[in-house]
């Protein structure tokens, strides 16, 4: 393995290192290090939680394993300063949110189902609102949008709220002032983290939401109050406007996935066991038979016990597609493996028909032009080794590809990873 630039390269020694810090990342050294592993997290950037609205989806988990992954991470959440659970502030320890799913408000004023929801969208479910009952003056939701922040339209996401659901609704819409600037949502939230603006805020939503907020069941806001104050600005807005308060899950780019990549990475380098490589990018791997020494940046080598591969597939960069896969893998059938060009037969030299894992050059598998079903081919999907790799790399997210990835694949593959990552250390002290 060569340093890039002159001179040697730095090297760092640790049990686990993770590549990536999305979500799969984020789980799987949260995982090692519970186990007792020091986790070095080499990453690039934060990968697609820019552009996750903080719910996650997919199928209830199925079996024990899991569901285990589930309580991990609602648990290391709680742990975090961010809570998932079910709606109405159902905490789901247990795993029973997750198993039962629910159903949330989204940005465009539809219900839709998610397993778990991050503690600022809780709202109930608004049909029971409907059934219940509740009419003009004891009940209903109030909509309220920023001028500046054009994505969350308050009187569409109102109306069909209203359509949708048929609980009475009404829209506000308020300027935050020059301070907003254009109307970037991590600017906004920069705002509302300051507490000297937040109190000016609170001031004037008091003078003009407040007496008609108290005639509503709660008030639904765009996901932009704070990066790290949301909890404390959402108690005073409650109390401040007399009713129940809630953010509407986020659109891209989404402060919910920010929220979250902030508040895990915190609490890891707090608990003192996680460091953080970021704006690093690994470009090789050094591997001697079956194992991974070492992975390099090509100015840093990090020395491990075992790896974590969570680089996110094709949408996180962990995956290359050479232009003329784009091109030519046009016929949706069947997989194709390294080296087989698009038709069927042999590749040309020089051609690459399928996703290249780039790092250690291992085997992928998927649905050709279906670019989010493509990943790394594994052994077994609950220890996650790659196929003819070396044995002490784990593959972890959306990494592994497969028919429908989710925020639940990440989860559970993160945490099952980080986990058998963190027993190749003791395997390797006995
Ligand atoms: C287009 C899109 C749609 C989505 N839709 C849904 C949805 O419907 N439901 C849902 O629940 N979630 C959705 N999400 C969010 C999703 O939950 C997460 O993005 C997903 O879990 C992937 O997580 P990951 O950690 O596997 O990969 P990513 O979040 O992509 O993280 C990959 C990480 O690897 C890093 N990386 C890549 N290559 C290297 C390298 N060589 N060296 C160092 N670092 C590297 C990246 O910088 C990043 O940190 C969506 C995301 C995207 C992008």
């Amino acid at each position: 393995m060569r340093a890039v630039g002159r001179g040697a390269p730095r090297v760092v020694d640790y049990d686990v290192v993770v590549i990536g810090s999305g979500l799969a990342g984020l789980v799987a050294a949260a995982a090692a290090a519970a186990a007792g592993a020091r986790v070095g997290v080499v990453a690039e950037s934060f990968g697609g939680l820019a552009m996750w609205s903080g719910l996650v989806s997919g199928k209830a988990p199925a079996g024990d394993e899991e569901l285990d992954a589930v309580r991990f991470f609602i648990e290391f959440g709680v742990r975090c300063g961010l809570e998932y659970g079910g709606c109405g502030g159902s905490r789901g320890a247990e795993g029973e949110a997750a198993r039962e799913g629910m159903e949330v408000l989204s940005s465009s004023g539809r219900p839709v189902r998610c397993l778990l929801a991050p503690e600022t969208v809780w709202a109930g479910d608004l049909r029971n609102w409907a059934s219940s009952g509740m009419q003009a003056d004891d009940g209903g939701l109030l909509v309220v949008g920023f001028t500046e922040l054009e994505d969350y339209p308050a009187a569409v996401i109102a109306g069909q709220a209203a359509a949708e659901t048929g609980v009475r609704t009404a829209h506000r819409t308020v300027s935050l002032g020059r301070a907003a600037g254009r109307g970037l949502g991590v600017r906004i939230a920069g705002l509302f983290d300051d507490p000297a603006w937040f109190e000016g805020f609170l001031e004037a939503s008091r003078r003009l939401l407040g007496r008609e907020a108290r005639r509503f069941r709660a008030v639904a806001l765009p996901p932009v109050l704070g990066l790290f104050r949301f909890r404390s600005n959402l108690e005073a807005l409650r109390e401040n406007l007399g009713t129940a308060v809630f953010e509407l899950p986020a659109v891209p780019p989404s402060l919910p996935g920010m929220r979250f990549w902030h508040l895990w990475r915190w609490r890891l380098e707090a608990d003192g066991r996680t460091t953080f490589h970021l704006g690093r990018r690994v470009v090789e791997a050094d591997t001697h038979g079956d194992r991974c020494l070492a992975v390099s940046d090509g100015l840093t080598v990090y020395r491990a016990a075992a790896f974590v591969l969570a680089t996110g597939g094709v949408a996180g960069r962990g995956l290359e597609v050479p232009p003329e896969a784009f091109f030519r893998l046009s016929k949706p059938t069947g997989a194709l493996r390294p080296g087989q060009a698009p038709g069927g037969g042999p590749a040309r030299p020089g051609e690459r028909s399928v996703p290249v894992e780039p790092i250690f050059g291992l085997e992928t598998c998927g649905r050709r032009t279906d670019w989010l079903s493509w990943g790394v081919r594994v052994q077994d999907s609950s220890r996650p080794c790659p196929t003819g790799g070396p044995a002490n790399v784990f593959v972890a997210g959306w990494q592994l590809g497969g028919p429908e990835p989710d925020a639940l694949l990440s989860i559970t593959t993160g945490w099952q990873a980080g986990r058998a990552a963190a027993d190749c250390r003791e395997e390797g002290t006995q």
